[in-house]
This record gives C-alpha cells, sequence and structure tokens, in this order.
C-alpha cells in the first residue's frame, strides 16, 4: 500500500486537514496518553518537506498543529519506540528551543507508524514536561497502538480506492469534494470538476475480452495522472465513468486540461490479441461556485454537459453553459 494513497485514507479522516470522521483516531490517542500518562499523545504525519508535523491528538493544540518535534524525526528513522526519559540530559535535545524554552519538553514516547509493505507514515508519540521511564509494558502497549492506527489507515484506505484503477471510490470521491469545496469556499477559490465516460466501451469487452477492458480502464486512470498535478484528484463513479477535480484552477485553464485529457486517452494504444486496442472518452465540465452551490449540483451539471459530448458524437469536451 503506497504511502500516498495511506497519507489520503487519514487526511480523510482528520479534522482541519480534510474534514472527515476522526473518532478512531482520537480514541487511540486518547488511550496512548491514559496508557503512558502523558499529558499529550499525538499521531504524527510526514509531510511532502519530509518532517513529519503534528496532525491530531490531545496536545496538538498546545504544541500547534503542524509544529516538528525534534524527537519524531529520529522515531521515525528507528526501527524500534523512541524513548526520551529526559530530553534535558539529553545532546541531542537539550538545546531545542522546544525543551530548552515554550513548551519546555522534557519526556518523549513515539512509534513510527510503518505500513505491511514499510513505508513510515509518522508517528504515535507522547510527550510530557515531566521526565520519567517508561516500563517495558507501557512501550509495548504503544506499540500495539500504532499498528491500530496504521490498520485504520489501511481500512479507510481500501474503502476509499477502486482497487482496478487505484482512483478514488465515488464515496472516497465525493468526501475529498467535499472537504476541498469547504476549503476553496474559504479561500475564495473555484473549483472544477470534470466528468469522463469512455465511448461504446462494451465494444472493448466484446471484441478484446474483459481482461484487455479491465487493462483498458487502468491505462485510462494513468493516462490523466500523467496529464494533472498532484493536487488534482481522480474519482471512478461507475464502471467505465470517471469524475476529476482541479482545485485552484481558472475555468479557461481547466477546459484545456479537459482537452488535454481526451486527447491522451484518445492516444492509447493496448496491444490485445494480436490487434491493437484504442478508445476514446466524452468529457463534460462544470465549475463548483463553493458559495452558491452544492457538489451534488456541480456533479450533475458535469453530467448534462458530459451527456451533450455524446449526443454531439462522442470524443469531445462540452463545457457547462454557466462557463462559457
Ligand atoms: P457509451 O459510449 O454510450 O458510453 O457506450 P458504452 O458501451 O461505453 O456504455 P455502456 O454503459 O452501455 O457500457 C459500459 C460497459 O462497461 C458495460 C460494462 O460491461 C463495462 N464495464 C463496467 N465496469 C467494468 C469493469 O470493471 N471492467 C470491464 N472490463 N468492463 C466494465
Ligand atoms: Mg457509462
Ligand atoms: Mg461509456
Amino acid at each position: 500500500m503506497g504511502k500516498e494513497a495511506m497519507e489520503l485514507a487519514y487526511k480523510t479522516a482528520i479534522p482541519g486537514a480534510d474534514g472527515g470522521d476522526s473518532s478512531a483516531f482520537d480514541r487511540i490517542t486518547r488511550l496512548a496518553s491514559t496508557v503512558m500518562q502523558t499529558k499529550m499523545a499525538m499521531i504524527s504525519l510526514i509531510q511532502d518537506s519530509g518532517h513529519p508535523q503534528l496532525a491530531s491528538g490531545p496536545g496538538v493544540e498546545t504544541l500547534g498543529a503542524g509544529q516538528s518535534l525534534p524527537f519524531c524525526q529520529y522515531a521515525v528513522a528507528s526501527d524500534a519506540p523512541m524513548v526520551v526519559c529526559d530530553a534535558q540530559a539529553d545532546v541531542r535535545f537539550d538545546k531545542d528551543p522546544m525543551v530548552s524554552g515554550g513548551p519546555k519538553l522534557r519526556f518523549y514516547l513515539g512509534v513510527p507508524l510503518r505500513t505491511r509493505d514499510g513505508a513510515t507514515l509518522g508517528t504515535l508519540c507522547t510527550v510530557d514536561t515531566s521526565p520519567r521511564t517508561p516500563s517495558a509494558e507501557q512501550i509495548s502497549m504503544l506499540s500495539d497502538l500504532a499498528r491500530m492506527v496504521v490498520n485504520e489507515m489501511e481500512l479507510r484506505q481500501m474503502s476509499l480506492t477502486d482497487s482496478l484503477t487505484g482512483a478514488l471510490t465515488k464515496r472516497g470521491f465525493e468526501q475529498r469534494v467535499e472537504a476541498e469545496r469547504i476549503r476553496c469556499q474559504r479561500a475564495g477559490f473555484a473549483l472544477t470538476l470534470v466528468a469522463v465516460d469512455l465511448d461504446h466501451f462494451k465494444v472493448i469487452n466484446e471484441q478484446f475480452g474483459h481482461a484487455t477492458g479491465d487493462s483498458m480502464l487502468r491505462a485510462v486512470v494513468d493516462a490523466c495522472r500523467d496529464n494533472l498535478r498532484n493536487c488534482d484528484v481522480i474519482g471512478r463513479t461507475g464502471g467505465e465513468e470517471f469524475v476529476i477535480m482541479l482545485p485552484e484552477m481558472p475555468g479557461t485553464v481547466a477546459a484545456k486540461v479537459a482537452d488535454r485529457l481526451r486527447q491522451a486517452i484518445a492516444d492509447l494504444r493496448l496491444p490485445a490479441s494480436g490487434d491493437v486496442a484504442k478508445i476514446t472518452a466524452s468529457v463534460g465540465v462544470a465549475m463548483l461556485s463553493p458559495g452558491s452551490q452544492t457538489t451534488q449540483q456541480a456533479l450533475l451539471r458535469a453530467d448534462i454537459a458530459l451527456y451533450a459530448a455524446k449526443a454531439r458524437g462522442r470524443n469531445r469536451v462540452v463545457l457547462d453553459p454557466a462557463m462559457l
């Protein structure tokens, strides 16, 4: 399971990151602070900068969301739980502003959050302002709780990701759009939704078999990814139907991106049964004005534009009239 997908699963669960239900993670961090008898217990997550940053749990309010603890960097590099009984007596940390000043942290126990295929996501960590020595039993319990954090992320990831293509499921996609809509509304940005339906896809299955149909679906998603930014999100909303969210993009640019996707799909060539399978797509584009529209209304407008593209002969992009 890739780190990116897991991060996504986590983000959809953490309020302040992407909205969603964080209760399972909150329960685990509360348990961690009870087990360790520390004021603070948190989940940190490795960000693009490469540093683990605090994401959730009791203590985030005191220390600040997005804050990096000097200890976590060591914990993620370690195979074992990382214990600092007294940071003031530890030359690695005694001059750190988090230890010598500010929150005056003394105790740290952190366990790396590691997936089955070895990706490190961050830490489950407990922190306090008084020094202490944890028992072997406490360390073992924190390790179990860390495993529960990873399991929870894996379950969420599975329920939100389509196993064939790696795109988000309909539910996962709608959750992401809703979270992004709220963020864009605050920031005053627009959001574009691009609905894609493959043309005469049934024929691919009939002519080349279901396995080639599946390969084509995967190739379509890969081709879209190659033409999108990291912040863009692809959802598989039906068998051969996809919706793509393009945040913070002017309508004129989004229209060009939509046509680039259409072209990339039309350019696909898939060797199959001594022949070559190819496909086209019909595309509908609608803007979501976060203040005045619901996600469902904008998805419907993108769908209406898509059906207009089908009616006008397929392999084309049609924009919602409000974008013209
Ligand atoms: P149109 O241009 O009107 O969209 O025609 P179409 O053939 O693409 O549309 P239709 O909805 O009639 O058929 C969609 C087909 O997609 C039918 C279904 O068997 C196939 N399909 C749906 N999901 C999958 C899948 O996961 N794998 C494969 N191989 N085929 C799938
Ligand atoms: Mg369809
Ligand atoms: Mg179709």
